[in-house]
């Protein structure tokens, strides 16, 4: 049996009594949100915080609503809650798909965005048991000096899986971010880094609020495509979220497109708009936007799965996105 190792739970009423816990413990306390996530990693010894402070309660993390031109949702908002919002429906479907493709209908209603956004990075090597690292030698990324994944790299490359970062992403939403410095604003563009081990511009004992989207204007349409072995339960073995503008005679006149679980951070991939741009979406110009993607995306060894085969389904994803938008 995988056992928690003693730590103090704290649940406090407001998000300043969180982040005076979290500013009291700093290095040694961790939010939790949902825990779908940080509990199996603390079973793993991956983390060993001795406090975690809940954000279960705190109000200011909560709701879904638009407001100015945008849509808020809480950091704390539950996946379930998101993907079945009528907000999010109308203005914002493939954050619902995003949202209602991730893990299992349990985790899903534990599971918050907020959580999705700030879910550690993951590997073969990594996501084992302390019993399991230790036999291999450990890794970089947790009590060890080299990388499985790539023989004499100095950095880790653990994949990013988080579903909703890509979408967020091509929807050009960013995170509000709460310290006790502060309140700051992040575009989701420039929030991750390539620094597996910690790959993202937030410190352990800042909080996630709220994540603000703008609304769509008319005429932007949006796909989410994922990769998994099985329709459910499965983290992505790579994930798509395209966002295309088009006129009035259906000709492209913008193209987003972000992907994940290639690398540490999800990327938007560039160049597609060239492919696309003044032009409807025909079968041909599909095959060179997803040809154009093929070229850029070049999936590691970080997930047990033919790093081959992931990437020849980049184009396929890209093909399925494309298709969706354009019927
Ligand atoms: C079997 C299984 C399958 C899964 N499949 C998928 C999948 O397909 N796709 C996917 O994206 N995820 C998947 N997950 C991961 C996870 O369930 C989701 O990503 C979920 O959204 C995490 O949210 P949470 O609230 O449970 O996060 P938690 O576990 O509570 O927290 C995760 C991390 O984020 C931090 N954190 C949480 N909230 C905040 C906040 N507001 N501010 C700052 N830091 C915060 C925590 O400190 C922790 O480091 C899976 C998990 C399991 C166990
Ligand atoms: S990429 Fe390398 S350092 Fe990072 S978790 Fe995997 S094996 Fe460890």
């Amino acid at each position: 049996m995988l056992r928690l190792h003693p730590y103090i739970y704290h649940r406090p009423a407001d998000l300043d009594a969180a982040l005076e816990l979290l500013d009291r413990h700093a290095g040694d306390v961790l939010p939790i949100a949902g825990g779908t996530d940080l509990v199996p990693n603390m079973k793993h010894k991956l983390f060993t915080p001795g406090h975690l402070v809940a954000l279960s309660r705190l109000d200011e993390l909560k709701g879904i609503e638009v407001v100015d031109q945008r849509l808020r949702v809480g950091a704390a908002e539950s996946l379930h809650a998101i993907s079945g919002h009528p907000a999010i429906l109308e203005h914002v479907p493939a954050l619902a798909t995003a949202c209602s493709e991730v893990s299992s209908p349990q985790l899903r209603r534990m599971g918050t965005i907020g959580g999705n956004i700030c879910l550690d990075t993951r590997c073969t090597y990594y996501n084992q048991t302390l019993f399991w690292r230790k036999a291999l030698g450990y890794c970089l990324k947790k009590d060890g000096e080299i990388c499985h994944v790539v023989p004499g790299g100095t950095r880790c490359v653990a994949a990013h899986s988080a579903d909703t970062p890509p979408v967020l992403m091509s929807l050009d939403a960013s995170v509000e971010i709460a310290g006790t410095a502060g309140v700051r604003t992040l575009p989701v563009s420039n929030l991750f880094t390539s620094d597996g081990i910690w790959n993202r511009r937030m410190e352990s004992n800042e909080v996630l609020v709220a994540v603000h989207i703008p609304l769509p204007e008319p005429g932007l349409r949006m796909s989410f495509q994922k990769l998994r072995p099985r329709a459910s339960i499965d983290f992505p073995l790579l994930n798509l979220a395209v966002a295309a503008r088009m006129d009035d005679e259906g000709l492209v006149t913008e193209l987003r497109m972000a992907m994940s679980a290639l690398g540490s951070y999800p990327r938007r991939v560039g160049k597609v708009e060239e492919a696309a741009v003044g032009n409807p979406l025909t079968p041909s110009v599909i095959d060179a936007v997803a040809e154009q993607a093929f070229r850029q995306c070049h999936p590691l060894e970080n997930i047990i799965v033919d790093t081959d085969w992931r990437r020849a389904m980049v184009p396929v994803l890209v093909r399925r996105a494309l298709k969706e938008i354009a019927a």
